[in-house]
């Protein structure tokens, strides 16, 4: 039993046959265990992501959080080429941050933070300028929105730019069809709703762009995209020395995903979110964006009037309840509430009476003024006046 319960979008509790998987025995990764255990995890992701019948796709695997996936395709698949970063929050920040390193013709379409992606505004800007690479967030982690992909992918297409999207927070609990979404390479991680330990991340794209990469300028040595395909093709390893262990965890994930049924799954996430988010509306509480436009895996709460987060975090944790901060200029006005990893229908009926109790008996001594931060309007002037800022007082 694990210490506390992780109502974050990631590190999640993981399930006990994961916790058991990492103290497999010893071995050498330039063995045929290891070829057997990446093989393994690459079919595994595969069939996950609905592509286990096609030799169009390839999955590597990173030892590195979800940034080092993100930076390895970034750094891997521009080249001297233009690329366009399109980006309505923290998450969409970080890729651009990314990209401008590794490539000099980065450019940026902001959006507000928790506002839609605007389609219209897209395809003008991509009607004035000649760009080759579209990159963006599915799950936009800081507001909970979820991007659509389809829509972005057509738009790409239509204008023969590459598609790539960082899946970091999405994979493993929302439908990501790349071929009907004409995404080149997606990345994500083992800790979000994959449900595993953090320290892995990987790449899927398609088979024939893996294969283009090679005529590119390398900008990296340990995150070479084309190196992580070349070493899995050739050799089914990894290019340097992986975590072994963590490959261990990863596989059991994947397999538990895949007994559980994927659909089946999805629909579970689905079901908790609801269960949260009906709980915390019947409680009083409001919601940043619409639940129309949420991913299953997060609910990002407006901190009510007169709230001070760090005392509600504080008294949450006294009951091994663990729930996250706002990021950037959300800082102090929200807070999230996360549905992955093992958390059980008993879990989440016990998260939501602990919150209803805490926020009711909140101490009058703990009630500081804040900014009226409950009033919608407010908070999202607040929040796109001050989105400038936002790399600067963003922390992890
Ligand atoms: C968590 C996350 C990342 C990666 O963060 P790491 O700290 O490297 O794991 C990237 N993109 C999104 C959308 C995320 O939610």
């Amino acid at each position: 039993m694990s210490k506390y319960l992780l109502f974050t979008p990631g590190p999640v509790n993981v399930a006990e046959n994961v916790r058991e998987a990492i103290c497999q025995q010893d071995i050498c990764h330039r063995e045929v265990d290891f070829d057997r255990l990446l093989q393994s995890i690459e079919n595994k992701l595969l069939k996950l992501f609905g592509l286990q019948d096609t030799a169009d796709y390839r999955a590597v695997v990173i030892t590195g959080s979800g940034t080092a996936a993100n930076e390895t395709i970034l750094s891997s698949v521009v080249g001297d080429k233009n690329i366009l970063i399109l980006s309505n929050g923290e998450f969409g920040d970080r890729l651009h941050s990314i990209s401008k390193i590794q490539n000099k013709n980065t450019f940026l379409l902001e959006f507000g933070w928790g506002e839609l992606l605007d389609l219209g505004k897209i395809e003008n800007y991509l009607k004035k300028h000649a760009i080759d690479i579209i990159a963006m967030v599915h799950h936009e982690t800081s507001s909970g929105m979820l991007n659509s992909l389809e829509e972005v992918g057509t738009i790409s297409k239509a204008y023969g730019a590459m598609f790539i999207v960082d899946c970091v927070s999405s994979a493993g609990a929302e439908v990501i069809d790349m071929e009907k979404c004409h995404i080149a390479f997606c990345s994500s991680s083992s800790s979000k709703a994959i449900g595993s330990y953090s320290g892995l991340s990987f790449v899927v794209g398609k088979t024939e762009e893996f294969k283009k990469l090679k005529y590119l300028p390398v900008k990296s040595t340990y995150l070479n995209l084309y190196k992580f395909y070349d070493f899995i093709k050739t050799y089914s390893q990894t290019p340097n020395t992986p975590a072994v262990h963590l490959f261990y965890a990863l596989e059991q994930t994947l397999i538990n995903i895949l007994s559980e049924g994927v659909t089946n799954r999805y629909a579970d996430l689905r079901h908790k979110a609801n269960l949260l988010r009906q709980g915390m509306l019947d409680i009083g509480l409001k919601f940043l964006i619409d639940q129309k436009d949420m991913c299953s895996v997060l609910t990002t709460v407006q901190i009510p009037l007169h709230i001070d987060v760090s005392i509600l975090r504080e008294k949450l944790r006294e009951k091994s309840i663990i729930i996250y901060e706002g990021k950037g200029c959300f800082k102090n006005k929200v807070f999230q509430v996360g549905n992955i990893g093992e958390l059980s229908l008993d879990n989440i009926q016990f998260f939501l009476k602990s919150l209803g109790e805490i926020l009711r008996n909140f101490d009058q001594v703990d009630i500081i003024n804040v900014i009226s931060a409950n009033d919608h309007q407010a908070l999202f002037s607040y929040a796109n006046e001050n989105s400038e800022n936002t790399s600067l007082v963003s922390k992890n």
